[in-house]
């Protein structure tokens, strides 16, 4: 069975008319006019496709292919189909594009599925306008709580408002999750240079990282320039630059483990005084929370060694997001699918988040990520070829008919 690349192709340069910017781009926020136009645009390219549309309490778009009215625990595949300002057409858009053509597949080699096939296009991924994100897949899986909808936009109107001014029943979200899920799979454009670098148009995604934020003080002692010898300084500067080389070296030598000093303050931060203190951000990932304790830990002998020397070291953690491990199962799938087509494959990890971690602890995930040239995402610029979203498309394809007819 193969998927129709020109249909795929042309699906997603229409949708990409939706919500153009005069800065170049796309710009469609969640719950706007050219958002719902995006919505009506999908519905009825669902209805095209002959799958059973339905919208869920706060506008998940939904098309069902289930041909056996079969009542087991569907496979769900989608992704979401709002951007950032100004961004691509490939974010979000080709993954869902890529659901909606093998479930259309599907349906025209009137393939029998032994457990329906859902396409969700999920809403709220990017979370711009509301500084929320990822809220469609939350509520599907019942992750959501009530004080998710109560985020406030620019003009201050609540996500909850927006819902219901578009028509939708935020506070019957709950009744929205889907449970059970066999699986779930996504597909997504890499937005890195990985799969470009190993010359393969196809990735299959070990994971999303576990991802912690820290913000670290080092105190030392303040004086001046000139009149403080060498030899009897605390300058919590020079102790950072040893923090932040040991920090990578540790992270350096662990799988799928990235550490990024991205902030730093150094008070009073003037060019003759030797600095009383220095704050600096830590934003570390890893596909296991393990590594990320392991280097932390590693830096206390370290830190010991500052003490002694007179510099006070502070760790606070600020923020924590949950990765996801995708399915061994469902990769040893992707890479026997891959193989067979022929289809030069890498596996890598997920440097973004998206939907699918909200399928942690769910149902079993995979995700499928199609390269990107220059590693461009979230601006104009990026693309990915028509042969390399084929490759992928059909890639998922495979995977959703085994998925959609096992035992
Ligand atoms: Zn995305």
């Amino acid at each position: 069975m193969e998927i129709n690349q020109d249909r795929l192709w042309n699906r997603l340069h229409e949708l990409g008319k939706i919500g153009v910017d005069p800065q170049g781009g796309n710009t469609r926020w969640t719950y706007t006019d050219v958002d719902m136009q995006a919505r009506d645009w999908l519905i009825d390219q669902m209805h095209q496709a002959g799958l059973q549309v339905q919208e869920d309490a706060i506008g998940n778009v939904i098309g069902i292919y289930n041909p056996a009215d079969s009542s087991e625990a569907p496979v769900i595949s989608g992704s979401h189909f709002d951007t950032v300002r100004c961004g691509g057409q490939f974010d979000g858009c080709l993954g869902l594009l890529a659901s909606l053509e093998a479930a259309e597949t599907l349906k025209e080699n009137n393939v029998s599925l032994k457990r329906p096939l859902y396409v969700i296009g999920f809403r709220d991924e990017e979370g711009n306008r509301f500084s929320s994100g990822m809220l469609g897949s939350k509520v599907i899986t019942g992750k959501a709580e009530d004080a998710d909808f109560s985020a406030v936009d620019e003009a201050g109107i609540t996500i909850g408002e927006a819902m219901k001014q578009r028509g939708y029943h935020p506070d019957l979200y709950r009744q929205s999750r889907i449970d059970p899920i066999y699986a779930s799979v996504e597909l997504h454009i890499e937005q890195g240079k990985v799969l470009e670098q190993a010359d393969c148009p196809v990735g299959i995604v070990e994971g999303i990282p576990y991802l912690r934020f820290y913000e670290i003080t080092l105190t030392g002692c303040s004086g001046h320039a000139g009149a403080t010898p060498m030899n009897d300084r605390q300058d919590p500067v020079l102790a950072m630059t040893r923090w932040i080389q040991k920090i990578t070296e540790l992270a350096s030598a662990r799988p799928y483990t990235v550490a990024t000093v991205g902030n730093i303050k150094t008070v009073p931060g003037s060019t003759n005084v030797i600095c009383d203190h220095v704050t600096f951000s830590l934003d570390i990932r890893s596909l296991e929370e393990q590594n990320i304790d392991d280097c932390l830990q590693a830096m206390g002998k370290l830190e010991a060694e500052l003490k002694a020397q007179g510099i006070q070291v502070s760790c606070q953690l600020r923020h924590i997001l949950y990765g996801v491990e995708c399915d061994e199962k469902l990769k040893s799938q992707l890479e026997q699918i891959l193989q067979t087509r022929k289809i030069p494959y890498q596996r890598l990890m997920s440097g973004a988040g998206h939907d699918s971690q909200n399928f942690k602890d769910v149902c079993p995930c995979a995700m499928i990520f199609v390269r990107s040239e220059n590693g461009y995402s979230h601006r104009k610029e990026e693309f990915s070829s028509k042969a390399d979203c084929a490759a992928g498309a059909q890639t998922l394809l495979d995977l959703l008919y085994q998925l959609t007819n096992e035992e």
